[in-house]
């Protein structure tokens, strides 16, 4: 039997050390360990939302084919975050710089809800550095329990 091939899409941050490397090292990373991009955002250069911060962040969105569940993927990028240095988490949902931030998007069509896991993630209809890069690569897609496309989500919040 073959494996079930999942559709998901990621949204990747950095505002610490050299950012472009970061990404790039997340990315090759993500590929080995979880599946082949298929989708890859521009960067975007953006300012920190939720904390101050002089350090801008480079955000970008990709999405990827995996046969792993959305909870293995949630284990695989956080031990990639990781590997990749990054030491502290959002404590009590306030948030510091980091070397590297991936956060999942969506997988299929799912919608999970966990202490571990939400996805769609709770806060991407709100957050521009993740609708404009995410809008480059899935225009047209529609999110679990919404009626508007990613592109019209991003319109709402201009
Ligand atoms: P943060 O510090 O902002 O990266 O938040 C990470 C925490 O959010 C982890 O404890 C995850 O278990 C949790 N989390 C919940 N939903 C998601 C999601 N869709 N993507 C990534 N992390 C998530």
């Amino acid at each position: 039997m073959t494996a079930q091939v999942h559709k998901v899409y990621l949204s990747l941050g950095s505002n610490q050390g050299n950012r472009q490397q970061n990404l790039n090292r997340a990315i090759t990373l993500i590929a080995d360990r979880i599946g082949p991009i298929t989708d890859q955002s521009d960067l975007f250069v953006t300012e920190p939302v939720g904390f101050k911060s002089t350090h801008l962040f480079n955000n970008m969105a990709i999405g990827l084919e995996t046969t792993f569940t959305a909870f293995e993927v949630l284990k695989i990028t956080q031990q990639i975050e990781k590997e990749l240095g990054r030491k502290r988490k959002s404590v009590n949902g306030i948030y510091h710089d980091r070397l590297i931030d991936i956060d999942i998007l969506l997988y299929d069509n799912e919608t999970i809800e966990t202490p571990a896991l939400t996805i769609p993630h709770p806060r991407m209809k709100e957050r521009r550095f993740v609708l404009e890069p995410l809008t480059q690569i899935a225009p047209e897609l529609i999110i679990p329990n919404e009626t508007k496309t990613i592109a019209e989500l991003l319109v709402d919040i201009c």
